[in-house]
């Protein structure tokens, strides 16, 4: 063991819930610690310790990704109503993933991860494409009404009050040139806005992840029609990349491309791939679970938190597969698939080198990722990619064999303990 890579700096390391719980600690002891000394500081975020803290442990580790830079969470479970009883939690906690969001004001990019012999529905994609998706405002913070009964024939009109009294209205419909005969005279009105500082850091996080991988940056907006709101958007982008990023792109050769989103939309189904598609908060919600589908499946899709200070925090974008975990608790091994576990774990492994300069522990994550895909391809693989994989030598395997025989193939392709 005594040379095993050892950390300068440690991780965050948050914990979770369920069936990715027990693959987190498998993980950690077949193939990672046999390799690296892992220094991490550790958060329980599985829902008892929540309960216990009142949800003060999910607090701190925001707090800790703040401190050290970069975090690595297991998947949790958003309390509901079936949830408190089953845990017999005293309050309905908020999602861990939405208070870290809060705290490290972060953009959410999503990355499917692509194997030989599941291949994407769009033949075209040989390449991973990455949503971005601004998770704030819009439609997710809008104010709605439905004009019927009472407020029939009503008129409608958007109204700002500055501070000092000065007003401006814009009309939004007069209800009442509709009909009472035809209903035309009832309908629904919505209210949305944005604020200039958090597109501009989402702009800057979109343009700081494309640096990051060497990726080209899309962003699409439907500014022809939209041309206050919509427009604001494409000019906040334009003016992040002409200040601040536009003599970077060049140097690495990549591009920021703006279109329409309709036009982004059809270009990016023709596209191979390989590039970072920045999504308006609604877009972002409807493309990322198309994109995951498309690419194959849930289980292989990464997904990693990026602030604009250059915080990061990794994690599989699939929840705590419950329905495997009753299974696991019953004495039966569950074919879960850990890779996007693993990814999660060599993005945070990987970046914390970089940042650290430690080339020893960049090289173990990249082979870490390619050995895993590697098993894969070999056609050692978990229930769900078994029913996808279009390999002919094919064997489906449990949790802990797939890990226990990629656990081998790491030590025979070197830097074994
Ligand atoms: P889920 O855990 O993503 O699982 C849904 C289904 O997808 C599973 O039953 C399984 O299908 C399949 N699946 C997902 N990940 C898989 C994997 N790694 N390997 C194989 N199959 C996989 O979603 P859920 O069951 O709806 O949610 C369970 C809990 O997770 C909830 O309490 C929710 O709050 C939480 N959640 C957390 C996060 C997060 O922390 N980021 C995200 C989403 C959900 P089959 O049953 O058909 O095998
Ligand atoms: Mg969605």
């Amino acid at each position: 063991m005594s040379d095993r890579i050892k950390m300068t700096v440690p991780l965050v390391e948050l914990d979770g819930d369920e069936m990715t719980r027990v693959i987190w600690s498998w993980i950690k002891e077949l193939v990672l610690e046999p390799f690296v000394e892992l220094t991490t500081e550790y958060y329980d975020l599985g829902l008892p310790e929540r309960e216990q803290t009142g949800d003060g442990v999910t607090l701190a580790a925001a707090e800790a990704i703040k401190r050290y830079g970069v975090g690595v969470k297991c998947a949790t479970i958003t309390p509901n109503a079936e949830r408190m009883a089953e845990y017999g939690l005293s309050a309905m906690y908020k999602s861990p993933n939405a208070t870290i969001r809060a705290t490290l004001d972060g953009t959410v990019f999503r990355t499917p991860i692509i194997c030989r012999g599941i291949s994407p529905y769009i033949p075209t994609w040989q390449k991973p494409i990455t949503i971005a998706r601004h998770a704030f405002g819009d439609i997710y913070k809008s104010s709605e009404l439905r004009i019927s009964d009472d407020l029939r024939g009503a008129k409608v009109e958007l109204v700002a009050t500055a501070p000092g009294g000065h007003r401006v209205s814009a009309l939004v419909n007069d209800f009442s040139t509709g009909s009472s005969d035809t209903g035309s005279d009832m309908g629904v009105v919505l209210g949305m806005f944005n604020i200039d500082p958090s597109i501009a850091s989402f702009a800057r996080a979109c343009m700081n992840f494309a640096v990051d991988t060497r990726q080209s940056l899309w962003f699409g907006a439907k500014d022809t029609i939209s041309k206050t709101y919509d427009r604001r958007f494409r000019d906040i982008f334009d003016e992040v990349f002409e200040h601040s990023y536009k003599q970077r792109f060049a140097e690495l050769g990549i591009e920021y491309f703006y279109s329409l989103i309709d036009d982004v939309v059809a270009r990016v189904i023709r596209s191979e791939g390989g590039i970072i598609w920045a999504c308006r908060n609604y877009d972002g919600d409807v493309m990322s679970d198309m994109v995951a589908t498309a690419f194959g499946s849930l289980a292989m899709m990464t997904s990693v938190l990026v602030s604009p200070e250059g915080y990061y925090e990794f994690e599989a974008a699939h929840g705590t597969v419950q329905r495997h975990y009753y299974q696991h608790l019953k004495g039966e091994a569950t074919s879960t698939n850990p890779v996007a576990t693993i990814f999660a774990w060599s993005g945070a492994l990987k970046k914390r080198g970089e940042l650290d300069g430690l080339f020893e522990l960049v090289d173990f994550a990249n082979r870490l990722e390619a050995v895993t895909l590697a098993t894969i391809e070999q056609g050692i693989m978990t229930g769900d990619l078994y029913a996808l994989s279009k390999l002919p030598q094919k064997q489906k395997v449990d949790t802990k064999t797939f890990l226990l025989e990629l656990a081998t193939n790491l030590k025979n392709t070197g830097g074994a303990s």
